[in-house]
This record gives C-alpha cells, structure tokens and sequence, in this order.
C-alpha cells in the first residue's frame, strides 16, 4: 500500500478512551460526510462496542447530499446508533447532537446522572471546529480536573450534559486500500506520507463513475470514457497550463491541482463512497490481512520462532 504514516501518540489516545469509557454513555464520531465508511476508525468500533452511538457526518456542505441520506439510513439502521449530518461551523445543526444524544441514553440526564458522551474522530475531520462551535460562550474548557487527563478536555455544554474530548486518532493500520487514498485525498493523512500522483489517480477513479460530467466541465473536457486515469489526468494538466519544457505536462503539478480541487469543493457536492462499496472494500481488505497474517504465520513457524500469541497493536 502506498500510504505510509505514523500512527504518533495513538496508544496514548487510545488508553484514554479505554480509561475514560465505563463512564461514557454515548461515544460520538464524527466522520468526513465525503468518506464516512474510510473515515471512521475500526479500532475505536473495537472499543466502543455496545455502547450507544451517534455519527455525526460532518463537512456534509462538501459532500453529495442524496448519498449522505444513504450513509445517514445505513447508520441509523445499526443497533443503538443514530445519525446526523452536519457543517461544524453552524451553530444550530451542531446542537442537535444535545438532543440526539439524550434519546440514546435516555435513563441519564439531571444533575445527579449528567450525561457523559465522549466525541472521537480522525485528525482534520473537523472536531475542533465543532467544539468551538457547541462550546460558544457558555462551554466551560477544563483539562485540570482529577481523572482529567491532559490528553482530555471536558466541554459542558448544559448542566447534565458533559462532553469529553479526545485527539484526533487514526486507524491503526490501513487495510483498506481504498480508504487510504480517501483519506490521503481528503487531507486526513499527513502531506508527507503518501505520493499525491498516486493518490489523484484514486481519487479520480472513485470520482468519475458517479461525477465525470462535473470533471468535464471544470477542466472543459471531451468524452472521459474512453480515457485511463492516466490519460485523465494528464487532460487535467494539459487544460491548467502544467505543461513542462518539450510540452510535456506536469504530472505532478496536475495532481496537486485535482487534489486542492476536490478538497476546496470546486468539483462540486461529491462523497467518494458509498455504504455498499464501502462494505465490499472493507470486507476484502479483511480477507487479505487474514491471508498476510496466515503467511506470517506460516513463515515463522517454518523458521521454528513462536509466535506471540495475539499480535498488532497491544496498546
Ligand atoms: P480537527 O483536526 O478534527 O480538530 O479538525 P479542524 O476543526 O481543525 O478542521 C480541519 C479543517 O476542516 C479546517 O480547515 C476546518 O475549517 C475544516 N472544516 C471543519 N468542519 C468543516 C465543515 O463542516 N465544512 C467544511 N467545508 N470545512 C470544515
């Protein structure tokens, strides 16, 4: 896979979930409404299993609205889990979750069993926005209480409505490849750990099936079907000036132009995903790391090491 990066203080981040998590009663994720299935974190699905759930798509202004009802009826269609679509910056959409959350937990609530939710997301999926959204005037920011830890902020945003903060945390290995082109594409991932050509040659495929005509307009392009990726791509180039000495065309230069293109929203309303493909991708994504482990497996048992038993991340 081509998307390499660090996973930093995730073992951190995540003891401070596990830590905080017997006294949540709702466990908030926002995802990027453009990439909910590569956006969320499996290892956080792990972790909050059984817990009452409320997704919250978030950058939904960038994303294709009738597949973000699709990804919202795919949500709310799971157990103990509700959906919301939202734009971190307004103020009235993001006030809903107070109310969503207290029907998932509906015995909590009132000054003797305030409602405690934790809010996960990936870094950049829009979570600081947010809070500073909800935290308005009225938030009290306290990182200094006991059982606090520096890596939590506690928001209060009513009386018996407390909301912990947790940093941004990535997957802990991407398995999806797929995802991790989403999520390279999207700006989720760290400049330095991906190759932009390759990833706007993903991005490109995921976006044509569903949105070559908003391509051919922006960049005033022909017919698109009968060209690769590629081909597209350097079309791209070609139509935006990133021509090289000789005429040959930047290939480089034009990814970084479709890239900032799809990210600055001037592709239009676009999700890169659906539910269904995502559920496909992930499922093979599954089955290969399954093959990968057994070959591990396989290989040092014929070198005769034992191996230890459960492997990954320990935390
Ligand atoms: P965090 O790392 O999760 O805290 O993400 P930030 O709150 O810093 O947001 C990352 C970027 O996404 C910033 O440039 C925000 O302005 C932008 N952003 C956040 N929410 C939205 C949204 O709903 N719509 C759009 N268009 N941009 C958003």
């Amino acid at each position: 896979m081509a998307i390499q990066w660090f996973p930093g203080h995730m073992n951190s981040t995540k003891k401070a979930i596990v830590d905080r998590l017997p006294d949540i009663d709702v466990v908030i994720e926002l995802l990027d409404a453009r990439l909910p299935g590569s956006s969320a974190n499996p290892l956080l699905a792990e972790l909050t299993a059984g817990k009452p759930a409320l997704k919250l798509l978030n950058k939904q202004d960038l994303a294709d609205a009738e597949l973000t009802a699709l990804w919202l009826a795919h949500y709310q269609a799971q157990p103990g889990t509700n959906a919301l679509a939202l734009d971190a910056s307004e103020t009235a959409p993001a006030r809903q979750l107070i109310p969503a959350c207290r029907a998932l937990a509906p015995l909590r609530g009132g000054m003797v069993k305030p409602l405690r939710v934790l809010i996960c997301g990936i870094p950049n999926v829009g979570k600081s926005t947010l809070i500073n959204t909800l935290a308005g005037q009225r938030a009290a920011l306290t990182g200094d209480e006991p059982g606090i830890t520096k890596l939590e902020q506690k928001i209060v945003l009513a009386n018996d409505f407390y909301l912990f903060d947790t940093p941004g945390m990535l997957w802990p290995r991407i398995t999806v490849e797929h995802s991790g082109y989403h999520l390279a594409a999207s700006g989720g991932i760290g400049r330095n750990a991906y190759d932009e050509h390759e990833v706007a040659l993903a991005l490109l495929a995921s976006v044509r099936p569903r949105y070559a005509e908003r391509l051919q307009a922006r960049y005033a392009l022909g017919e698109l079907s009968t060209l690769s990726d590629e081909e597209l791509l350097a079309d791209i180039g070609r139509k935006r000036g990133g021509l090289m000495a000789g005429g040959r065309v930047n290939l480089q230069k034009a990814a970084e132009l479709a890239i900032n293109d799809f990210r600055s929203g001037a592709w239009g309303r676009i999700t890169l995903e659906t539910p269904d493909e995502f559920s496909t991708w992930w499922a093979a994504g599954q089955a290969l790391d399954a093959e990968r482990q057994a070959r591990r497996e396989r290989r040092q048992r014929s070198r005769g090491r034992q191996l230890p038993t459960g492997h990954g991340d320990s935390g």
